[in-house]
């Protein structure tokens, strides 16, 4: 099994423009998408353009750079999203539940009472993907 970087990835398409995503953030460190199978209302990604495959391979000064944005995109979705709590998570390799090989985090907005839904199982239309994108981008 390679445990390498390997840039023929969904995220580095998206990163290039090269496949559609309802974008709510990018500057020349990041982009943040919407997670096209939400565990909640306002899942987010957050994707450095600097390939890297996940935590245990990325440049810590690179990291440090992203983590600043996780940190202020957070903040957006949270508020944004009136929720009462957020989840950071973030996986490393098959076993961890990592499914596309580029680093990513995710920020899954938490809401009393409602339950999560199962990572992966759940699709969302662009028409709502747009309008959740729409509100959290106003705060970022
Ligand atoms: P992982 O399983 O690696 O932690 O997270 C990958 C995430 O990417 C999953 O939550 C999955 O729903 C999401 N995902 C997979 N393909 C696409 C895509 O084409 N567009 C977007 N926006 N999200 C995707």
């Amino acid at each position: 099994m390679s445990t390498s970087y390997d840039q023929n990835n969904i995220f580095t398409k998206i990163i290039a423009g090269d496949l559609p995503s309802h974008k709510i953030y990018e500057d020349d460190v990041c982009i943040s998408i919407l997670d096209i199978m939400p565990e909640s209302r306002g899942h987010v990604l957050v994707i450095p353009k600097k390939g890297a495959r996940n935590l245990i391979d990325v440049d810590p000064n690179d990291l440090a750079e992203l983590m600043k944005r996780v940190q202020k995109i957070a903040v957006a979705v949270k508020i944004s999203m009136n929720a009462d709590g957020l989840l950071l998570r973030q996986a490393n390799e098959e076993v961890a539940g990592q499914t596309v090989y580029h680093l990513h985090f995710h920020l899954i907005p938490c809401y009393a009472g409602k339950r999560r839904s199962r990572h992966g199982s759940v699709e969302v239309s662009n028409e709502d993907l747009a309008e959740i994108a729409d509100h959290i981008k106003k705060l970022l």
